[in-house]
């Protein structure tokens, strides 16, 4: 922790709006040391609100984004070859756990299963990094924080993170907030008016509920915040929700030609 008062954490943390008690949990957790695990489609705060805890938290950051080639090896370490030696080089796991600070893995399911493996030792009663290469037992200091995100919907049972592995995080599932705490998410984030806000909520809400438009994923808050900013700027609300919103969402030309119905309907 560091010497700085709790006010001043929160005036220099980004701007994030509650959707329920996930703050209040995500600070037992840390009081009780437990990793935890958010859950929910994309565009729906997770990132946010790992960069909020981080600033109020007092903790510095590690974010990684997990992919499929990416193995335990770059999230621990390597030996590097410089001239003729070696000198090894930490992976942000293992920078994270030597500063006791917060690391979030963005869609861990992503990671290849040695990945995983790795954070075995981490996060349970050990709350120890094994560097077999090195042959280090690395402790986190009490400090240090294990985030991880993943989209159950997206992976589509593909890429599930393993029950065994699901039962070593505390969980929280993020979704599309309430529309009076969306409306204050976009005026809070982008600075249009209300109005403007409640509008796009409103369409964002018709968007979510045409299951029969087979949409891999729909409209986000963040998809309603890049529209914002975009009328905020200036540009025509009808042309800134089909490149913010219809756009990223298909591209089907049948699908987006029944999204830029909707929007002329609802703008
Ligand atoms: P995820 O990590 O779930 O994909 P992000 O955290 O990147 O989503 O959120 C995307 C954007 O949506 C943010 O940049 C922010 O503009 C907005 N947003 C979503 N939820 C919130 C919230 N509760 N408070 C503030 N901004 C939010």
């Amino acid at each position: 922790m560091g010497e700085s008062q709790p006010v001043d954490r929160l005036a220099a943390a980004p701007f994030y709006r509650p959707t329920g008690k996930e703050v209040e949990v995500f600070e037992h957790a840390v009081l009780n040391r437990l990793p935890l695990l958010l859950k929910g489609p994309t565009g729906t705060g997770k990132s946010r609100f790992v960069e909020y805890m981080a600033a109020r938290l007092g903790r510095s950051l590690v974010t990684v984004s997990c992919h499929e080639e990416m193995s335990a090896v770059d999230l621990v370490g390597r030996y590097l070859v410089q001239g003729d030696s070696t000198v090894w080089m930490d992976g942000p796991l293992s920078r994270a756990v030597r500063q006791g600070a917060m690391i979030y893995l963005d869609e861990l399911a992503e990671a290849r299963p040695d990945t995983i493996v790795a954070l075995h030792s981490l996060t349970d009663h050990r709350r120890t990094l094994f560097i077999d290469r090195r042959d280090e037992a690395l402790k986190a200091p009490d400090s240090f924080v294990l985030v991880a995100s993943y989209n159950p919907g997206y992976q589509r049972g593909f890429k599930e993170i393993k029950p065994s592995t699901k039962q070593r995080f505390v969980g929280m599932t993020f979704g599309y907030p309430a529309p009076d705490v969306e409306v204050e998410i976009i005026c809070g984030e982008t600075g249009v008016d209300a109005k403007c806000a409640t509008r796009l909520v409103k369409l964002a809400g018709k968007i979510r509920n045409l299951t029969e438009l087979g949409l891999a994923e729909t409209a986000s808050t963040r998809l309603l915040a890049d529209a914002a900013n975009l009328i905020r700027t200036g540009l025509p609300p009808r042309l800134a929700a089909e490149v913010a919103i219809a756009e990223p969402l298909t591209d089907d030309g049948d699908t987006l030609a029944a999204l830029r119905d909707v929007i002329a309907l609802m703008l």
